[in-house]
C-alpha cells in the first residue's frame, strides 16, 4: 500500500469520497460541462451520503472531521469534475461568515440546513466595480427599526440563483471606507431581492454566477452578522479560510489531469514505442507530478494548521500560499495534459481541454494570483527575521 500520513477514519472517508467522484460524478462530468446545468443530482447525491457534513461540526448537525478532511473531499470530486467540486467549496465559503461571527441564534437558525445540504448557500462580495478592491463596493444597508433595507448590487456570484441564502456584504456607513462596511445573510427569498442574470463562462459550466440586485430589500436585523461595520474583518477571515478550497479545487483538476495524461502516455505510440517512453514526455509527466506532490504539500498543511487551531497571520499567508501555487500548478499542469494527448488533447471527445478551461479560474476568483502575492509579501515584510542573519552580516 503507498505510504500515506492520512488516519485510518480520513483514509476511509477519503475512499467514499473517491467512489463517488469516480462511479457517480465522473461519468457525469462531460455532460455536466457541455450542458451548462446545474448538477442537482450531484447535490442529491452530496445530501444522501453526508458529504456536506464534512464541512460543518457535531453541534451543528456536521461530522466535525475538520478541514484537512474537507479539503480532501473537494479534491477527490475535482479529480474528475470541477463544478461538483466547487459545490462543495461554496457550501464553506458561504457558511463560513455564519461560523465565524455568528451568535448561537444566528448558527441555530442556519447551519443545520446547510450541514445535510437541505439548503445551499452563497458568499457576495463582487461588484461589478469593485473586485479585488472590494472596499470600493457600493451596494449600501441602511437600519429601519427592526430591518435593514439593502440597496445595490452584486456581480459574479457562485451559486446565484441555487443558493438558498447568501452572505452579503455592504456599506452602512458610506463615508468610513472598510470600517463601514457590515456582513448579513439575506435569504433567497427576501422582498426586493432578485438574481437578474447568469453569466455564460469558459469553464466550471454547471456552475452558476450571476448578479444580484437588491432593490429595497427588507432584511431583519437580526439577520446582521458581528457588529455594524465588521464586515470587511469578517469577508477577510472567511477568504483565508475558504481560499484553500479553491487550491483544493486546482490541486484535484491537476491530479487529474496528470493522472489521464500518464494513461494515456503509456498506450499512445509515435516511433515505434509507447509516447511515455519517449524522454521529453517523461520529463513533463514527471514534473506535473513533482508540482503536484509540491502544492499538495502547501495545501495539507494549511488543513493540519487549521485543525491544530492557528489563526491570525501565520494562517493568512498559508492559506495564500496554497492557493498561489495550486492555482498556479492547476494551469501548468492542464497546459501539458493537453500536450501530451496532442490533437486528441484538443478535443471534447478527451477531458483534458476541460480540466484546462476549468483550472483557468482557480487563478482569478477569490483573490486572483496578484493579489495572493500582495498577501504573501505583506505578511513577509511584518515578520522579523533578523536573528537569521547573526553571524552573517
Ligand atoms: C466564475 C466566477 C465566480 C466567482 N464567484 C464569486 C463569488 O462567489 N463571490 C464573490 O464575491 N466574487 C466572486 N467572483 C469574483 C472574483 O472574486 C473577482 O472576479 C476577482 O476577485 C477579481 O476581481 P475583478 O474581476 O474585479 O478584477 P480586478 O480587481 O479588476 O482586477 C483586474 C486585474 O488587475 C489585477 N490587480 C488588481 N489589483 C491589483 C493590485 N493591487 N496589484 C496588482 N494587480 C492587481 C488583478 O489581479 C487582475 O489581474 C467570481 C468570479 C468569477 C469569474
Amino acid at each position: 500500500m503507498p505510504w500515506d500520513a492520512l488516519s485510518d477514519e480520513q483514509r476511509e472517508l477519503r475512499d467514499l469520497v473517491r467512489t463517488l467522484a469516480r462511479e457517480r460524478i465522473g461519468p457525469r462530468a462531460a455532460e455536466i460541462d457541455a450542458s451548462h446545468e446545474f448538477p442537482w443530482d450531484v447535490v442529491e447525491l452530496y445530501r444522501e451520503n453526508d458529504i456536506f457534513g464534512l464541512f460543518f461540526d457535531e453541534a451543528h448537525g456536521g461530522l466535525g472531521t475538520g478541514t484537512l478532511m474537507a479539503l480532501i473531499a473537494i479534491e477527490e470530486v475535482a479529480k474528475v469534475c470541477a463544478t461538483s467540486a466547487l459545490i462543495l467549496a461554496v457550501q464553506e465559503l458561504g457558511s463560513l461568515g455564519l461560523k465565524l461571527a455568528g451568535t448561537d441564534e444566528q448558527k441555530q437558525q442556519w447551519l443545520p440546513r446547510l450541514a445535510s445540504g437541505e439548503w445551499l448557500c452563497a458568499y457576495a462580495l463582487t461588484e461589478a466595480g469593485s473586485g479585488s478592491d472590494s472596499a470600493a463596493m457600493r451596494t449600501t444597508a441602511t437600519r429601519d427599526g427592526d430591518e435593514y433595507v439593502l440597496n445595490g448590487s452584486k456581480r459574479f456570484i457562485t451559486n446565484a440563483s441555487v443558493a438558498h441564502a447568501y452572505t452579503v456584504f455592504a456599506k452602512t456607513d458610506p463615508s468610513a471606507g472598510h470600517a463601514g462596511i457590515s456582513a448579513f445573510v439575506v435569504e433567497a427569498d427576501a422582498p426586493g431581492f432578485e438574481v437578474t442574470r447568469l453569466e455564460p463562462k469558459m469553464g466550471i459550466s454547471g456552475s452558476t454566477t450571476g448578479e444580484l440586485a437588491f432593490d429595497e430589500c427588507r432584511i431583519p436585523a437580526a439577520n446582521l452578522l458581528g457588529a455594524e461595520g465588521d464586515g470587511f474583518k469578517i469577508a477577510m477571515r472567511i477568504l483565508d479560510r475558504s481560499r484553500p478550497g479553491v487550491a483544493a479545487q486546482a490541486l484535484g483538476i491537476a491530479q487529474g489531469a496528470t493522472d489521464y495524461a500518464l494513461d494515456y502516455a503509456k498506450t499512445r505510440e509515435t516511433m515505434g514505442k509507447p509516447i511515455a517512453q519517449h524522454q521529453l514526455i517523461q520529463a513533463k509527466l514527471a514534473d506535473m507530478e513533482t508540482e503536484c506532490e509540491a502544492a499538495r504539500g502547501l495545501l495539507y498543511r494549511f488543513g493540519r494548521m487549521c485543525d491544530d487551531g492557528v489563526d491570525g497571520a501565520e494562517l493568512t499567508k498559508a492559506s495564500a500560499m496554497a492557493k498561489l501555487k495550486c492555482g498556479d500548478v492547476a494551469m501548468a499542469v492542464t497546459t501539458d495534459a493537453v500536450q501530451i494527448l496532442g490533437g486528441y488533447g484538443y478535443i471534447k471527445e478527451y477531458p483534458v481541454e476541460r480540466f484546462m478551461r476549468d483550472a483557468k479560474i482557480t487563478q482569478i476568483y477569490e483573490g486572483t494570483q496578484e493579489i495572493q502575492r500582495l498577501v504573501i509579501a505583506r505578511e513577509m515584510v511584518k515578520e522579523s527575521r533578523a536573528f537569521l542573519l547573526a553571524g552573517v552580516v
